[in-house]
């Protein structure tokens, strides 16, 4: 049986344990007390606390999907919800409460003033004359380029760019289109004419339905995966040596390594093989960080709300309250829920109160947690450089994959898919 060391317990670290562990002697090592990395989940007074976004589970990948209900029972275990997502628009666009918009915005201009429906469908034909009807990924040369030509200019400057440059903090020109590599819809106008006129809501979403757990949120996923494995806690992996044909973790000789953590220590942590010439590039990598804020807030329908109010500097509520009841403890007063609300990077709790003052709903501060890596960033050089980099380490045995390994921008069921292939790939 070959031995392997896998580096890391979050959702891409359990899963490749699980694909494993009927082959071979695997051992986890984790530098946390607990398993999840990202989808880690605390009670406050009570509450769960998703301490990064507000985990969902679904998936595109059938092969994904037989796995991960292979090991959960799902109608016992979980509860299928539809997404129900708006944007909350500053108000006196719309006569509605919040100004909310059903998500997505551009199948739901009809919720808006007739002035800005005009726009909106001059736009449409202004995108048919300039960019024609069939324009494809490749007919944008940066992100901010693509929503701007798109859906328009009128809900570019309403939605999409001041949103995107809250989440982005950037220009958002500078943004690679190889970063949203299949990542987002690609409508025409013809299709934008027609969700409009006829009401169609967006289905093809992967979480436009999704699957929540009945108590404990994903933290629930990560302890169940974890039951069956083999996990040190609270070891960090700071050196991976590798030597006559072996690899060398916390004194130990491995057949194989599979590194799950983040790409930018990996490459600090390896010895015996010469990774020097991708170090610069990996330093360069960059990325973005998330505060998540634990909130109480007015009771609502909504799954998230996306903000793009210039007013503050938030960009969602996760309604973690209406995923599951559990997540509410009893004492949350009637009419009210718990909320995980999102701001880029790192933000003080004296800015965060400030800010609660001018988000909707009545935000009252319980939490929060600040994650350095949350979201990873792309050039038009990074796919091609972790890829030969990847190469060279598998030849020797070393393996890595994950969202911060791969430096892609992963969900969970993307993650278990990845390792799944890798598994795949292994000469185990
Ligand atoms: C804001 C936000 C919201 C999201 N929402 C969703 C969602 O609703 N649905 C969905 O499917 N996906 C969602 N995702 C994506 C999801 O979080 C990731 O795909 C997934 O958690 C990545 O798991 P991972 O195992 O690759 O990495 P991580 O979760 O980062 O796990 C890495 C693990 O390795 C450990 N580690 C790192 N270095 C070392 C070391 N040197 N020694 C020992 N241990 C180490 C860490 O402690 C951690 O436990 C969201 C992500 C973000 C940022």
């Amino acid at each position: 049986m070959k031995k392997i060391a896998i580096i890391g317990a979050g959702i891409s670290g359990l899963s490749m344990a699980h694909f494993l562990k009927e082959k071979c002697d695997v051992t986890v090592f984790e530098k946390e007390n607990t398993p999840g990395g990202l989808i880690r989940c605390r009670r406050v007074n009570g509450n769960l606390f998703h301490t990064c976004g507000g985990h969902v589970f679904n998936s595109k990948r059938q092969d994904v999907l037989d796995w991960f209900w292979s090991k959960f029972m799902k109608e016992v275990e979980f509860t299928k919800t539809d997404r129900n997502s708006c944007v909350f628009m500053d108000k006196h666009y719309t006569s509605l409460e919040y100004d909310s918009i059903p998500y997505p915005i551009e199948n739901h201009v009809y919720f808006f003033d007739k002035d800005i429906q005009k726009s909106f469908y001059d736009d449409l034909k202004e995108i048919d004359r300039v960019k024609g009807i069939n324009a494809k990924i490749a007919d944008y040369d940066s992100f901010g380029n693509f929503l701007r030509w798109r859906f328009g200019k009128t809900l570019y400057d309403l939605y999409f760019q001041p949103y995107n440059e809250k989440v982005w903090r950037r220009d958002l020109t500078t943004v690679p289109m190889s970063w949203m590599d299949g990542k987002l819809p690609m409508p025409t106008t013809q299709e934008m004419r027609e969700n409009n006129e006829n009401k169609v809501e967006e289905k093809s979403f992967v979480h436009s339905s999704f699957w929540y757990e009945k108590k404990d949120g994903s933290q629930y996923i990560a302890d169940k995966l974890a039951e069956e494995l083999n996990i040190k806690y609270n070891v960090i992996i700071d050196r991976i040596v590798y030597e006559k044909g072996m690899w060398i973790v916390c004194g130990e000789k491995y057949d194989r390594v599979v590194f799950c953590g983040n790409i930018k220590e990996m490459i600090k942590m390896i010895d015996g093989v010469d990774v020097d010439p991708y170090k610069a590039s990996v330093e360069a990598l960059a990325y973005h960080g998330t505060t998540a804020v634990f909130c109480e807030i007015d009771k609502n329908p909504y799954s998230w709300i996306y903000q793009p109010s210039r007013r503050h500097e938030s960009h969602r509520i996760i309604c973690t309250g209406n995923f599951s009841q559990t997540n509410n403890d009893d004492s949350v007063p009637e009419g009210r829920i718990t909320a995980t609300i999102e701001f880029t990077d790192e933000i003080c709790k004296t800015d965060i109160l400030d800010n609660l003052k001018r988000i909707p709903l009545n935000p009252t501060y319980i939490d929060h947690v600040y994650n350095k890596y949350t979201y990873p960033i792309q050039d038009t050089n990074t796919r091609r450089m972790i890829k030969t980099l990847k190469t060279l380490l598998e030849s020797y045995g070393f393996f890595f994959t994950g969202r911060f390994a791969d430096w892609e921008y992963y969900n969970m069921d993307v993650a278990i898919g990845s390792a799944m292939d890798l598994v795949n790939r292994m000469d185990v």
